[in-house]
């Protein structure tokens, strides 16, 4: 009868174990054995908790120290070579992930990447036409033998060889399709040792299905899972992160034993699969969200599979729509959330909890008049009727703003002046991301204000005391648009999440970002309202301290999207539309204190670009719209920033110019030449800041590397529209790091326009 598995489980621990172990290791403060102690200590909970809901199957293999997709580098042999500097197989593997372990000698690190459209980032395989392969599965066996001590049920999860290699690069231009065969005669030999050590099912990941896959890869399919079956043990091949629409009756061909299906991300693929899975094949659906922290609406579910269960009967198995790594551990951890949401939340626990009911009331219809099914139904209706969801109001403003396009009835250029006549910046205006370092007084201050340990007055006048201090710092070094240095936020997502309605912030809701970096996504869970101004005080402040104008620091409708949890009973462009609705009311404060310059940060407006193209145009529309809503009414003579950390927008450059900004500043440091390509390419008409300093690395830049970026922009950047600015948010650096480096970045603006002065001076004499 139904079966339920999890596709994949968090893997830092409940209580963040296993982060706090490698940070400890790294130090040299444990062992490399106490190290794997607590991981395996980590990995052992996770089975236990996959026991004690009653999984079907103990999912193996899917746990990790950093990376999953490094661990299959390793598994493959195929770890880059630069990392052989030491014998120990650990430190190998760290120091590809990140450059320094405890034995070996210093290498760059991989690099990284997210992880599909989703906020994990995975370390990019590196491929040389010259790369062999070779079976490293020790680890693994230890794995399975281990978790063979607990059950006999037992699946092994790992990435797809064709989604291994097309998440790769390619160092020297070869194909990496060209290893393919070689990949496999890896997986293949894997597969066999698995099936010598009793294991019945593995599951093989491959999400690469669900994006715009050039044809070549689509046909690798074929051949791939056909060398595969010689090994003789079942296969499930797993899709997620959407629907695999045009390739879905070529895999529903391919020789494996199962098919796995994201039904929460593609809900309409369900029907075709049901007529194309045959007589043989395992259908495994995933219903219970891998990726959000809602409880599901079990009685739907268990209506719209009923069928499907009295046509497969056992070949139909329920799983997670993805691995759970994407939710944290426990809701059940969670007290008195805003609004008492915690009781309609269901972190990765609680999932296994669902998902064991559901697939048990589908053998078992009497299952649904036990207390927990009723339980779970209360749940969910009582989210669906909430008053503290669902506000008239703000349903009611929404409507209103959604058909417009919003826009600024002045146009740039006659902007620009308005605000040069108020603002009075000299050329190639310098300033800063928003962040300035976050020093432990400042970590300690707001934590014992957090305690209670201090009153609301004794954490004003410390973080006075901050902002004074940061914009003294920005005066000595001669920027020229100050900002208050962001002292009161310890994330740009969670600071607006705490004091929005609708928005609710987590105690241990923690997920893996990458490596031990963990996460807290606020949780949007209803109708957003903003009780009071958010920002005004501390930018009043810092605009009271100086003669300089003072830049206003938000964040972005999307941006708090992406990096959050968000609702699942509206559209995404719902949600966004009440952000730049408080994002809105919020600038209308500002320019009340007599802010004339305010930066709205869309970081992530890149990151949520839908897997398929031909779902961007209608992403983008509203993602720009929404942007556009929140200074809408903002008076010409504001200058409106946004700040976004990357340099290769080329895809999505006519968006960035529609968003309108009259400034916006990039990263590029480490990528000059792409951004100077394209705006060579394509010109871009507002106000613009390529970044000259590399934040994320502690060295000052060189004045004559942040000179010729500069340079490189004055081809297609007029002098007017010129800014000079660092690559992103200074708060993970140390003063005695950023001083010196802003100098050197003013000094580079200084010459420049003393440059250009005595250029427009010579044609004047001309
Ligand atoms: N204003 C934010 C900061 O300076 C922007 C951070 C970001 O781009 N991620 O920290
Ligand atoms: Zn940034």
């Amino acid at each position: 009868m139904s079966k339920f598995h999890a596709l994949g489980y968090p893997r830092v621990g409940a209580e963040r174990e296993l982060k706090w172990a490698l940070e400890s290791y790294w130090r040299n403060d444990i062992t490399q054995d106490s190290l794997l102690d607590i991981a395996r200590s980590v990995r052992g909970n996770n089975w236990q908790a996959q026991l004690d809901a009653g999984c079907d199957f103990l999912t193996v293999g899917d746990f990790c120290l950093y990376d999953h997709v490094l661990n299959t580098s390793f598994l493959l042999g195929h770890l880059p070579r630069r990392v052989n500097t030491t014998d120990n197989t650990l430190d190998r593997i760290f120091l590809a992930a990140r450059g320094r372990a405890p034995s070996g000698t210093p290498v760059h690190a991989c690099e990284m990447t997210k992880w599909f459209d989703t906020n994990y980032h995975y370390l990019i395989p590196e491929f040389y036409a010259e790369d062999s392969f070779s079976l490293h599965a020790d680890f693994l066996l230890e794995e399975v033998r281990a978790a063979k001590q607990l059950s006999d049920k037992i699946k092994v999860a790992l990435p797809g060889p064709l989604t291994y290699l097309r998440l790769g690069q390619s160092k020297d231009g070869s194909d990496r399709l060209d290893h393919l065969d070689a990949v496999l005669e890896v997986y293949s030999d894997l597969l066999c040792l698995l099936k010598e050590e009793g294991v019945s099912w593995v599951q093989l990941d491959e999400p690469i299905l669900v994006t715009d896959l050039p044809l070549e890869w689509v046909n690798a399919y074929e051949r791939a899972y056909h060398r595969l079956r010689g090994a003789g043990i079942d296969i499930l091949l797993a899709t997620y992160f959407g629907g695999v629409g045009e390739h879905l009756s070529r895999v529903f061909q391919l020789p494996v034993q199962g098919i796995h299906l994201d039904l929460v991300s593609a809900p309409e693929q369900l029907s075709a699969a049901v007529d194309q899975i045959g007589p043989y094949k395992v259908l495994s659906l995933g219903v219970i969200d891998g990726r959000n922290i809602w409880r599901s609406d079990i009685e739907l579910l268990f209506q719209s599979l009923k069928p499907i269960q009295k046509r497969l009967k056992d070949r139909l198995w329920i799983g997670t729509s993805c691995s759970l790594l994407h939710v944290p551990y426990r809701a059940s951890a969670e007290q008195n959330l805003a609004d008492g949401c915690e009781q309609w939340l269901s972190f990765a626990e609680e999932k296994l909890q669902e998902g064991v009911l559901l697939a048990n009331a589908l053998k078992d219809e009497s299952v649904k008049r036990g207390s927990q099914w009723l339980d779970q139904v209360q749940r969910s209706v009582a989210r669906q009727i909430s008053k503290r969801v669902h506000k008239d109001a703000v349903k009611q403003r929404i409507e209103t703003i959604i058909p417009t396009a919003w826009h600024r009835p002045e146009g740039y250029d006659e902007r620009q002046a308005l605000q040069q006549a108020l603002l009075n910046l000299p050329l190639f205006p310098t300033t800063t991301i928003g962040s300035f370092p976050q020093t432990k007084g400042i970590r300690q201050l707001r934590r014992d204000w957090r305690d209670g340990k201090i009153d609301e007055s004794a954490y004003d006048v410390g973080l006075r005391d901050e902002i004074q201090h940061c914009i003294r710092i920005q005066e000595d070094i001669g920027l020229d648009v100050l900002v208050h240095g962001e002292a009161e936020r310890n994330d740009m997502v969670e600071y607006f999440g705490e004091l929005l309605d609708g928005i609710a912030v987590s105690a241990g809701g923690w997920v893996q970002s990458y490596g031990s970096r963990c996460v807290k996504p606020p949780i949007i869970y209803g109708d957003i309202e903003r009780p009071r101004p958010m920002t005004v005080r501390w930018t009043e402040y810092a605009q009271s301290q100086t003669n300089k104008p003072v830049k206003a620091m938000l964040t972005g409708p999307v941006t708090m999207l992406k990096w959050a949890f968000v609702r699942n009973d509206q559209p995404w462009s719902d949600t966004a539309y009440q952000l730049a609705a408080v994002l809105h009311d919020e600038v209308q404060d500002l320019e009340d204190a007599g802010i004339s310059i305010i930066q709205i940060d869309e970081p992530a407006l890149r990151e949520a670009l839908p897997l398929r193209k031909a779902d961007h145009k209608t992403y983008l529309a509203w993602a720009v719209n929404s942007f556009r809503y929140c200074y809408a009414d903002a008076k010409a003579s504001t200058q409106v920033h946004t700040h976004m950390c990357y340099a290769d927008f080329d895809d999505i450059l006519e968006a960035i110019q529609a968003m309108d900004a009259d400034v916006i500043t990039l990263e590029t440091a480490r990528s000059a030449a792409a951004l100077l390509t394209t705006l060579e390419q394509k010109p871009y008409t507002n106000g613009i800041g390529p970044g000259v300093y590399d934040i994320h690395s502690p060295n000052i830049p060189e004045a004559n590397q942040m000179e010729s970026i500069l340079t490189g922009a004055r081809v297609s950047v007029k002098d007017k529209d010129l800014w000079v600015n660092p690559d992103c948010g200074l708060k993970t650096r140390r003063w005695e790091e950023v001083i010196p480096a802003l100098k050197a970045m003013v000094g580079v603006a200084t010459k420049l326009r003393s440059e250009a002065d005595t250029s427009v001076e010579s044609v004047n004499v001309d």
